[in-house]
């Protein structure tokens, strides 16, 4: 905590780009966690969906089978000459069990060679119709290896107005041969009774379908919906024909209703039962949740970044004041030399490196000559400019980079003349001498009639341990020999050595 403090304190950026990362990171982590939860809403669903498909499949099953039993004992009494020789009623309660008069039921009935009705359990003597063009007799003539037929939905005509789906076995007499059809109706509302007792959201929905994408039954029932009439969209449809079961998520062309189609084919009976609950019930509590921690990320990421911006910006204004803080201490407000305190970090720096690498180090002193008097001659203001002009010729007169002149304090001045010899320190000071002298300022102070400095000069051979202090005093001894020996003038001899 303390070094993320220090860090962003030394750089207010990091601030900002250490809250932006958080951010990111915490809209990673939520948007992870919701993904988790709606895999997880997803999948209640589903597993919901197959318990109820589970059921439904059970019942249709059961009781198919149990229509293709009785089926099958009227197909094969029909073929036994006694029982059809029998009257009527007696014959019929051979032909036709209990569970063939159940009131879902259509008609249980056998048809002869031709189609026509021999026996229909619900017509006493039976109805003459013939239904050789229906698909369940077609069928059983074409393909005498089928099984149970579950036909297309039909309108009955053994019960006018009834749709039913028919299922069917082949009557084969002893030689093989084809001798008609055993037919069983099953009526339509059959289905809708079944799927009435499915407890369902509002917006979900449960269908059977045949395999051709027919509606045998839907719930709840719909207006635009008509059981054995109406079909799933083609898209749908083929989606569900590529799998045994599965899961889809479609809007439905129905009822514009968004909805998680969970099916599975019953191919025995070619049929498709679909729960397909709304993706509103499957994630609508989700979706809540959701929009509650998206709109919290968004207010606590503003949050955190507007008070980063205002961190940063109150950091980077307190880092501008005290860089301009530090450069004030450093830089002389009149002259624009550099303070006395650089001179004595500049001093102790040279001389290390003088002592290190065995170079010479020149320290000269200057003091402008008569100053006092020039200032009551002339004025404070003029005293001041022509300590500004001093500067200038100071700062023009030194090497570029190695050098470096200080105001020392009041009208005294030093250089500090890095890996530069007494002798070389004397030239350049020499050439400062008379760039002032030659400024010509008037001084009516002074025996010369202008300003003039004094310069002492002091050097360090770099050979021996010495000190710092040791330098400045020799300098300052240099220049009080200079003032004593008539001003306007080098004085040099101050080496410190070994
Ligand atoms: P000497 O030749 O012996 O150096 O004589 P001097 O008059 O220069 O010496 P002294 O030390 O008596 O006087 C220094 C004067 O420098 C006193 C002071 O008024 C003046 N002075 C110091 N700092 C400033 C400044 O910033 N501005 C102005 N105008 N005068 C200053
Ligand atoms: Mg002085
Ligand atoms: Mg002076």
């Amino acid at each position: 905590m303390k070094r993320i403090r220090a860090v962003t304190a030394r750089h207010p950026r990091r601030t900002l780009v250490f809250s932006a990362s958080l951010c990111i990171v915490m809209a990673l982590l939520s948007v992870l966690t919701l993904w988790q939860q709606w895999l997880d809403a997803r999948d209640h669903a589903v597993e919901t969906s197959v318990n109820v498909l589970t059921i439904i499949q059970k019942d249709i099953e059961r009781n198919i089978e149990l229509y293709d039993l009785s089926l099958q004992a009227a197909a094969a009494g029909v073929l036994d000459p006694t029982v059809m020789r029998l009257p009527n009623r007696l014959r019929d309660a051979i032909l036709f069990d209990a569970s063939a008069r159940a009131s879902d039921l259509g008609s249980l009935f056998v048809l002869d060679r031709q189609g026509n009705v021999l026996v229909d359990c619900k017509n006493d003597p039976p109805k003459a119709v013939n239904l050789a063009d229906r698909d369940f007799f077609k069928v059983h003539v074409n393909d005498p290896d089928r099984g149970l037929f579950v036909s297309q939905p039909v309108v009955s005509r053994l019960a006018p107005g009834q749709r039913a789906i028919v299922l069917s076995r082949r009557v084969t007499a002893a030689d093989g041969s084809f001798a008609g059809v055993a037919g069983i109706g099953i009526k339509l509302s059959y289905f809708a009774r079944l799927f009435s007792s499915v407890k369902l959201h509002s917006t979900s929905a449960v269908a059977l379908l045949n395999d051709k994408g027919m509606f045998l039954t839907r719930m709840p029932p719909n207006v635009k919906f008509s059981p054995g009439q109406s079909s799933v969209g083609p898209a749908l449809l083929a989606s569900m024909s590529a799998h045994g079961e599965g899961t889809i998520t479609r809007t439905a062309a129905m009822d514009g209703v968004e909805r998680l189609y969970v099916f599975r084919h019953l191919p025995q009976f070619g049929m498709i039962i679909v729960v397909a609950p709304s993706t509103e019930d499957v994630f609508g509590a989700w979706r809540s949740r959701a929009a509650i921690v998206a709109v919290l990320m968004v207010v606590f990421s503003a949050a955190l970044l507007f008070v980063s911006v205002l961190l940063s910006v109150e950091l980077r204004d307190r880092m501008t004041g005290e860089a301009a803080m530090r450069a004030l201490a450093r830089t002389d407000s009149l002259t624009g030399l550099a303070t006395r305190r650089v001179f004595d970090e500049t001093i102790r720096r040279e001389w290390a490196i003088a002592r290190r690498s065995a170079r010479p180090l020149t320290l000269v002193f200057i003091d402008v000559d008569h100053f006092k008097s020039f200032n009551d001659a002339y004025g404070h203001m003029a005293g001041d400019e022509a300590l500004v002009r001093i500067a200038g010729i100071l700062a023009a007169g030194l090497r570029y980079g190695s050098d470096i002149a200080t105001r020392y304090g009041g009208e005294e001045f030093v250089l500090v003349l890095a890996d530069t010899t007494e002798e070389v320190g004397a030239l350049i000071a020499e050439r400062i001498r008379a760039t002032v002298e030659d400024c010509g300022i008037p001084h009516v102070g002074s025996p010369l009639g202008h300003l003039t400095i004094s310069l002492g000069i002091a050097s360090y051979n770099g050979a021996s341990a010495g000190r710092t202090e040791e330098l400045v005093k020799r300098a300052d001894q240099s220049l009080y020999r200079a003032k004593q020996n008539g001003r306007n003038r080098v004085a040099s001899g101050g080496l410190v050595a070994a």
